[in-house]
C-alpha cells in the first residue's frame, strides 16, 4: 500500500502523454529524480536515454523514463514477466510487461532480445551498424554491450515486432542467446586473437561447444540453467571461476618460460629491489627465488596465479605444455549463495579437434549426470555440494585427483606435478 507522500509523489509524475506537462512542446516529461543520476563525474545511463529518446522520438522511451521516475518516487518496481518467443525457439526473449500500463501506456511492453556474442566479443563494424539499424527500426534503440549473461542485450521491443526483428537479425547472421533452464550463452576472452597469455584456442572451443549445444540453448530442457565461460589463461578475464557453472581456463603443465635477456632488461629498468618486492615477495607460494643472481621458479610450487607473468610480461610466459583446467559450480547468489568454481579436471589437452571432441563428450556426461541427479532449479555446483564430490566423480567417470581441493593455493600440505 502506498502512503500519502508516495501517492502525492506518484501523482506529480503523471504526465501529459502528448508532449510534456501542459503540452509544453518538449518531447520528454520532467524527471527530476532521474536527473540527479546525471550529476557527478561518471557517465549516466539517463543521459544516454534522453539523448536517444530526443533523437528518435520513440514514445516507448518516454514512457519507460516516466515509469522509472514513478518507481523512484514510490520505491517499487513495476515490471513483470511472461512468455514471448520466436518460431521454433523456446528462449532468448526476456519479457517485461508493465504492471501500471494504465498510467504509462507507452511503456506497456519493454521486452529484451538476447543476442549471442561472437567468441572473443569482437565484431566488424558492418555487422554492428546493421544490428543498430535493425534495432532502431523495430525496437527502442537501447543496446547493452554486453550484459552479465554475455549477450548483446537489445532492450525494449513490443511483442508484435519481435518475430520480424528476429528474422531480419537472423538473415544478417545473428542468433538469439540462451534463457531459461537450458544451455546459456557462453563467453570467451579475446584469447589467441590478440593475447600472448592464451594457453589454448578458447575461441575455437567456444564455437564448437556452442554449435554442439545449440539445441538445448534455444529449447531449454534441463533442471536449470548452465553457463560456460572460456578464459585463455588463469588471469580469467571472463570471470569464469565466479560466473559460470563450467569454467574452462587455460593453463600449462610444465615450467614457466623465462627469457633471460628480458629478465636482465627488466632488472636494469626497475632495479633488483623491484624484482624482490614486486615479484618474488608477492608470489603466493614463494616459488620464485634468486640463485647466483638468476631468477629461478620451482614449478612444483607454482599455482599458476599469473602474478609474475603479469609483472614481467616480456620476460616470463606460460609453459609450453598447454591445455585447460575445468572448474565447476561457480555462480552468483540466487537461492543458495555465491560459489566459486571447484577444480574437477586439473589438466586436459585442448590442441586438436579430437581434444575438443573429447572435452564435449566429457561435458555431455556431466550434464547427463546433473539432469538425472539434480533437483528442479538446482545449479550443478549445488547438486555436487548436496550429494558430495565422490558421488559426482563416480557418476561422470572421473578419477579423484590430489588437485581437487577447493582452494589449492591455501593448502600447504600438497605438492603435485601439475
Ligand atoms: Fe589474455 Fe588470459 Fe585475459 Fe584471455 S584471460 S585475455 S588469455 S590475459
Ligand atoms: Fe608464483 Fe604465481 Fe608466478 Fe607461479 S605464476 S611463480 S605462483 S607468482
Amino acid at each position: 500500500m502506498m502512503d500519502e507522500a508516495q501517492k502525492a509523489a506518484s501523482e506529480e509524475v503523471m504526465r501529459d502523454k502528448n508532449g510534456g506537462p501542459d503540452g509544453n512542446g518538449q518531447f520528454l516529461n520532467p524527471t527530476p529524480m532521474l536527473d540527479e543520476l546525471e550529476k557527478g563525474p561518471w557517465p549516466s545511463f539517463i543521459s544516454g536515454f534522453k539523448e536517444l529518446a530526443e533523437r528518435t522520438e520513440k514514445p516507448m522511451l518516454r514512457g519507460v523514463m516516466d515509469q522509472l521516475e514513478y518507481s523512484y518516487n514510490t520505491k517499487m518496481g513495476y515490471w513483470k514477466g511472461g512468455l514471448v518467443t520466436v518460431d521454433g525457439y523456446g528462449a532468448g526473449v526476456i519479457t517485461r510487461y508493465s504492471m501500471i500500463k494504465d498510467k504509462f501506456p507507452e511503456a506497456a511492453e519493454f521486452h529484451t532480445m538476447r543476442i549471442q556474442p561472437a567468441p572473443g566479443l569482437h565484431y566488424n563494424t558492418a555487422m554492428l551498424r546493421g544490428l543498430c539499424d535493425t534495432w532502431e527500426k523495430y525496437g527502442s534503440g537501447i543496446i547493452t554491450m554486453h550484459g552479465q549473461t554475455g549477450d548483446i542485450m537489445l532492450q525494449g521491443i513490443e511483442q508484435d515486432k519481435v518475430q520480424d526483428c528476429f528474422d531480419e537479425l537472423n538473415q544478417a547472421g545473428w542468433d538469439l542467446g540462451g534463457a531459461g533452464a537450458g544451455m546459456r550463452t557462453a563467453v570467451s576472452c579475446i584469447g589467441p586473437g590478440r593475447c600472448e597469455n592464451a594457453c589454448y584456442d578458447n575461441l575455437n572451443a567456444h564455437l564448437k561447444l556452442l554449435k554442439h549445444f545449440v539445441g538445448p540453448l534455444h529449447r531449454p530442457e534441463w533442471n536449470y540453467k548452465i553457463k560456460f565461460k572460456f578464459s585463455g589463461c588463469p588471469n580469467d578475464c571472463t570471470n569464469a571461476i565466479m560466473r559460470s557453472d563450467l569454467a574452462v581456463i587455460g593453463t600449462w603443465k610444465d615450467a614457466i618460460q623465462i627469457e633471460r635477456e628480458e629478465v636482465s632488461a627488466w632488472v636494469k629498468e626497475h632495479g633488483i629491489d623491484a624484482v624482490v618486492n614486486q615479484v618474488i615477495n608477492l608470489c603466493p607460494t614463494k616459488a620464485i627465488s634468486l640463485k647466483d643472481g638468476e631468477m629461478v621458479i620451482d614449478s612444483r610450487d607454482c599455482v599458476r596465479c599469473m602474478h609474475c607473468l603479469n609483472v614481467m610480461p616480456k620476460a616470463l610466459s606460460p609453459g609450453k605444455e598447454r591445455g585447460i583446467s575445468l572448474l565447476m559450480g561457480g555462480k552468483n547468489t540466487l537461492k543458495v549463495g555465491v560459489n566459486m568454481g571447484s577444480l574437477v579436471v586439473p589438466f586436459m589437452k585442448m590442441d586438436s579437434d579430437e581434444d575438443i571432441e573429447e572435452f564435449i563428450e566429457l561435458v555431455e556426461g556431466i550434464i547427463d549426470w546433473w539432469d538425472d541427479n539434480g533437483l528442479d532449479h538446482e545449479r550443478i555446483g549445488e547438486t555436487i555440494e548436496r550429494v558430495g564430490l565422490k558421488l559426482f566423480l563416480e557418476g561422470v567417470g572421473l578419477e579423484a585427483n590430489i588437485n581437487m581441493v577447493t582452494r589449492p593455493r591455501d593448502n600447504p600440505y600438497f605438492k603435485a606435478k601439475y
